[in-house]
């Protein structure tokens, strides 16, 4: 029997003392205010025990983490013709390239990286009455804690300064996957990623892609198929052109966001959640990254 709590004390004793964090994003001013020190880590296993270490309860922006669960939603709606304007192939990119989006014929590679992110809130633009309200009791109902909200400050600071983004969604709209006004939908993405949540909030949420598509108090959100396409999404395009790198180090499908949180799973076992705002040369948590490379390795437990 694996002692997770036991586990996640040792890896934190182990990391914590460590001073080389990578650098916590400045390209969204909001965020650099975040104190690079933090660490947390919240796990929680199959039957809904969990084990925490460090800042696992304090909010941060989960940024592109929200991709997931916008993805999660718009698939629900939609199904499959979903993919008829976003593809399932890893870019191999970083989460803001722009020139594939050009030779692809403004059809984005996949849901993760900005430009597919874009074109799934403008799904969700089309299919919610009420956009920002509904997507946050979605979430909010996911995990029975109203007390999930965006950051204000964090959207309008990456409205201000999200010029590749605006990019993105005008060449979207140019090939004509944007169906809705280019301001209303990058104002849904801005929010969407301004979510603040702690590692314990995001495990919990992350859960139910552990769970077969039931969510703690098992309400059914997504059929088992569906589960398993965006656990293979994660899986191949979760890290953007580090997909492979965790892949190979962690071993489980995840997701990453520039605010220093990662989310990953292992279906019928665990869900994790780890926040460390310094990132590395590819935008992925610098610490979060080691942590879980070493509770797939002291653990032996991955996909592989
Ligand atoms: N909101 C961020 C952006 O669009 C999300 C990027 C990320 O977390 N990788 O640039």
């Amino acid at each position: 029997m694996i002692n997770f709590q036991e586990t996640l004390d040792e890896i934190y004793a182990d990391l914590s003392s460590i001073t080389t964090r990578g650098t916590v994003a400045t390209y969204i001013p909001e965020l650099a205010c975040v104190n690079g020190d933090k660490f947390g880590i919240h796990l929680i296993d199959a039957n809904g025990m969990s084990y925490s270490v460090g800042d696992a309860d304090e909010a941060f922006s989960i940024q592109s983490i929200s991709k997931v669960l916008s993805l999660t939603l718009a698939f629900s709606i939609r199904g499959d013709k979903l993919w008829q304007r976003v593809g399932v192939e890893p870019s191999g990119d970083p989460f803001n390239h722009l020139s594939l989006l050009e030779m692809e014929n403004g059809i984005p590679r996949n849901p993760l990286i900005n430009a597919g992110a874009i074109v799934i809130a403008d799904v969700l633009v089309s299919q919610l009455k009420k956009p920002k309200e509904d997507f946050l009791s979605y979430i909010q109902k996911i995990t029975n804690d109203e007390t999930i909200d965006y950051d204000p400050k964090v959207a309008k600071s990456e409205k201000d300064t999200g010029f590749r983004n605006y990019a993105a969604a005008n060449l979207l709209k140019s090939y004509g996957n944007i169906e809705n006004d280019v301001e209303t939908v990058l104002d849904f993405y801005f929010h969407q990623c301004s979510l603040r949540m702690s590692c314990k909030q995001l495990a919990n949420v992350f859960y139910m892609f552990m769970n077969r598509g039931k969510c703690l108090m098992n309400n059914e959100y997504l059929n088992i198929n569906h589960v398993k396409r965006i656990n293979a999404l994660m899986l191949s395009c979760g890290f953007y052109d580090e997909a492979g790198e965790f892949a190979f180090e962690v071993g489980l499908p995840g997701k990453s966001g520039v605010g220093g949180g990662i989310v990953a799973l292992l279906p019928n076992k665990f869900c994790v959640a780890t926040w460390s705002p310094g990132l590395n040369a590819k935008g992925n948590s610098l610490l979060g990254m080691k942590a879980l490379e070493q509770l797939t390795t002291k653990t032996g437990l991955s996909i592989f």
